[in-house]
């Protein structure tokens, strides 16, 4: 990734807030958004930065910037991940909120986008160190969190230890234990059954849906999953579940391409016990850029953003491209991939699996009742596969890509909701 003084800019210039937006000006022209409805729904309600310090083992403070953005709280609390990495920045998290308003709004569960991060790079942190961190930042945020306004969940390298930490700090400071305060809980501890699996279950359900839209069986189906953590691993596995060839992998150590099929479940035994993919023997390893490039049916990018630009594009083979990530293709790539004929199941519908389980985990924690692993995943099947349908059949019908589709469907039902309520003054 490139970098500018606002922050990181893809392959092609174009940073994800801005790619972000060209997508939106499509759908607000199908729907033909008024001006100023226009104007309110793609800017953040408000955008947080705040500065997290922390003691070091030895006596020395070290400063971290952080974020929140609440883009949207039109349907309901804001909902969204928060996320450590070296090169976090602010157009990065709105970009990433918003995805997270239309997301929502997609697969309609009542909740708003909101996204957050902290710059810093967590392999060089201590448990500790990341305890302090996390409890700072969310002593920093107390009046943005809180289960009725704004519910944090994990995300690039953050996980349900670091929820307990957010919702330890919050329930200090509240004096009451706050469950909902967070989703993506440990399962003792308020989390869903079924959570930690649930994007890459919604990512395979729709790849699912999608190949029977085209007549691919799954066990004609070779795969590529670029990403093997919470999303790529289990999208990974469950596709072989399926019946399907996994054929290429791959982590921050690199590829793993084998045209004779990968087992899955020795990856996933090797992964628990090394941490990462580097020195894998199942498969020969490959650059992880060109294994994108490589033969097979359809191609999973799980990692991070801006993965298929404008560069690569032109040499994606896929039939079908599901984006387990957020933001994994550019607006320039889309365009290319659209010419090409190769379909695009987009990151707002492709990866809402999470966000639902994270709304059953929210809505489970206030009931105080929990639910069957079997009820949690029959409830995500029947949401994934019917926004799967009406965003196929809007695509169908305004001769759009599934990702303008998917566009069309978040913003119209946020749309509605905002002239209904009107503007308060
Ligand atoms: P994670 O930290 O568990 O895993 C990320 C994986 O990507 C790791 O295996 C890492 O090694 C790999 N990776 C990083 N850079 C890479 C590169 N350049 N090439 C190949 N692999 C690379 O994160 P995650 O939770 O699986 O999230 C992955 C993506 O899915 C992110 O875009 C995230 O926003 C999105 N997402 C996650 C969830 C969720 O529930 N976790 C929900 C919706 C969307």
């Amino acid at each position: 990734m490139q970098y500018s003084e606002s922050g990181p800019v893809s392959r092609d210039e174009e940073n994800p807030f801005e790619s972000m937006k060209r997508r939106f000006e499509v759908a607000a022209h199908y729907l033909d958004l008024k001006p100023g409805i226009y104007d309110y729904l793609i800017a953040p309600e408000k955008q947080v930065i705040v500065t997290v310090p922390i003691q070091m083992d030895d006596g020395t403070v070290q400063v971290y910037e952080a974020y929140r953005v609440i883009h949207n709280t039109a349907l309901g609390p804001s909902k969204g991940g928060i996320r450590y990495a070296p090169d976090v920045n602010l157009d990065e998290i709105k970009a990433l909120a918003a995805w997270m308003t239309w997301k929502c709004a997609v697969v309609r569960i009542p909740f708003g986008g909101a996204k957050g991060g902290i710059k810093c790079d967590p392999t060089r942190l201590t448990q500790v160190q990341l305890e302090k961190i996390t409890r700072r930042y969310t002593a920093n945020l107390l009046e943005i969190f809180g289960p009725e306004k704004d519910v944090p969940a994990p995300d690039v390298n953050t996980n349900s230890q670091v929820m307990a930490w957010i919702m330890d700090t919050y329930s200090m400071h509240v004096q009451k234990t706050e469950t909902a305060v967070v989703t993506g809980k440990p399962l003792f501890l308020g989390g869903s059954r079924g959570r930690r699996e649930a994007t890459g279950r919604g990512v395979m359900l729709v790849t699912m849906r999608m190949m029977e839209k085209i007549g691919l069986a799954p066990k004609e189906a070779r795969v590529i999953v670029q990403g093997f953590g919470n999303v790529g691993s289990v999208s990974a596995s469950l596709l072989h579940e399926q019946g399907c060839k996994v054929v290429g992998i791959s982590d921050i150590s690199g590829g793993y391409y084998n045209p004779g099929g990968i087992d899955v479940k020795k990856v996933i035994t090797y992964m628990e016990s090394h941490k990462t993919l580097e020195g894998f023997d199942g498969a020969d390893p490959i650059d992880g850029m060109e294994l994108l490039k490589q033969d097979c049916d359809v191609l999973v990018p799980a990692a991070r953003e801006d993965q298929i630009t404008s560069k690569n594009a032109p040499d994606i083979r896929a039939k079908i491209v599901v984006e387990g990530a957020n933001g994994p293709t550019t607006a320039k790539a889309d365009k290319i991939l659209d010419e090409r004929g190769i379909l695009v199941v987009p990151d707002i519908l492709a990866n809402a699996g999470g966000v639902t389980v994270s709304y059953f985990e929210w809505v489970q924690n206030r009931m105080g009742y929990y639910w069957s692993e079997k009820d949690v995943n029959k409830r995500l099947k029947r949401i994934m596969k019917e926004s799967f349908d009406e965003v196929y059949r809007l695509a169908k019908d305004h001769n759009v890509s599934l990702r303008i589709g998917a566009y069309i469907l978040g913003v119209d039902r946020v749309a509605k909701v905002v002239r209904i309520r009107g503007i308060y003054a």
